[in-house]
């Protein structure tokens, strides 16, 4: 670890590609502990306009916008995976450290050579059949080599749910994307969980309270992300000890957010991963003692890793786009919501809303689970977001 401190130091210099809320969450960190931080997004109304050392419009997915971008910098880190790897991969050569390493990226920014990784690796995940094509997969499930019901994940250019989808009957084909995908057998899980772990360039392994994914009974949607997860400790050891694992198999640098999947008999699956800060880990901020964002800068500025203890149980719910409105942004209700006792609310400047947009992110904290739950229950249904 440098013995120097990066606070003020105008060599530490850090270059976020990406400018979304992640990256807005990152800048917040970046500020209290004084690093300098300069954000590229091609939109210049995206969150991270406000609070960067230099804010620069422009296409992280290009080539040379990146590598310039870059010039100077002291590390590379990125909020959102769909960047020009080959661009890291200049820079790591010119001696700048990205976060995470281009070899690593590519693995993750492709679905299906994310899974052959795990298998190779001697990794626990559910078992899969790889297709060259639609067409491939189609006759597959035709001659019967395929058995029904499956997951279906495209391997590149998937988004937002966009690219995985359950397929039980012969017309599910019909909605698919042409692509290399694999056919995932269907687990039987009890319960997701996340598990956030951060590595550093002295092999340094840290790794955040497990955290559960909460679904809405109706809705099928994760609700609440809440912490503790309901799992007895030994399991919830077992989950740490994995992800950490998948973090070191990986060789990684910076955060990797680990997705579980704890099944009926009692296994653990990794599903898959993220290499940056991710959702799961939003109430690392009211709820331990470093954040996911603040761990991510301290690995990228050679600082030692913080603590990363459960200070109180937490629970946090997304704040999306009420449906039936699309336009410029309006908060309904956010004079009552505030009012709740214990609650933190995240609200990412984003202009317009969308149904079911991310448009912020609510965090309660209690004296118990179900006390956090209840707050931020409260919290989230007395907010409207509205056009
Ligand atoms: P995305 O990148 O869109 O989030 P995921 O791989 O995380 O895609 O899958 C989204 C959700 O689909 C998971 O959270 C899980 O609920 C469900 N899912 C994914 N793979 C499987 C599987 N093999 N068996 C059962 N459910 C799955």
């Amino acid at each position: 670890m440098a013995a120097e401190s990066p606070f003020s130091n105008p060599h530490v210099q850090v270059a976020l590609l990406g400018g979304g809320q992640l990256g807005k969450m990152v800048l917040a960190e970046a500020r209290r502990m004084d690093i300098s931080v300069r954000v590229l997004d091609p939109s210049a109304d995206a969150p991270c306009r406000l609070g960067a050392e230099r804010f620069e419009v422009g296409s992280f997915q290009d080539y040379d916008t990146v590598v310039s971008f870059a010039q100077g910098a002291s590390a590379v880190g990125i909020e959102i995976e769909s960047v020009n790897a080959d661009a890291l991969e200049t820079l790591e050569q010119q001696g700048i450290p990205c976060f995470p390493p281009s070899r690593v990226l590519r693995v993750i920014q492709d679905k299906v050579r994310q899974k052959e990784f795990y298998a190779a690796q001697g990794l626990p995940t559910s078992d899969f059949t790889r297709y060259e094509s639609l067409s491939a997969l189609r006759s597959a499930v035709t001659s019967g080599q395929q058995t029904l019901p499956f997951v279906w994940k495209l391997g590149q250019g998937g988004y937002d749910g966009f690219g995985v989808s359950i397929i039980r009957s012969m017309d599910d084909l019909n909605a698919l994307t042409e692509g290399i995908c694999i056919a995932e057998s269907l687990v039987p899980i009890a319960t997701e969980i996340g598990v956030v772990v951060a590595r550093n360039s002295a092999g340094e392994v840290t790794c955040f309270p497990p955290v559960e994914m909460e679904f809405h009974p109706v809705a099928n949607q994760v609700e609440f992300v809440v912490c503790p997860a309901s799992l007895p400790a030994e399991s919830l050891a077992q989950a740490e000890a994995l992800a950490v694992q998948v973090a070191e198999a990986f060789d990684t640098l910076g955060l990797l957010a680990v997705e579980l999947f704890y099944t009926t008999d009692g296994h653990w699956l990794v599903n898959e991963v993220a290499p940056r800060p991710h959702n799961s880990g939003h109430l690392t901020i009211e709820g331990c003692s470093t954040s996911q964002f603040e761990q991510m800068l301290r690995a990228m500025c050679e600082l030692p890793f913080g603590d990363t203890s459960l200070r109180q149980p937490a629970v946090m719910a997304n704040i999306v786009g009420a449906e039936g409105f699309s336009g410029p942004v309006r908060y309904e209700g956010l004079g009552q919501a505030l009012q709740t006792p214990g609650t933190a609310f995240h609200i990412y400047g984003k202009s317009q809303t969308r149904p079911f947009r991310k448009m912020g992110h609510l965090t309660a904290v209690g004296a118990t689970v179900d006390e956090a739950r209840a707050r931020a229950a409260a919290a989230r249904d007395a907010l409207h977001v509205k056009a």
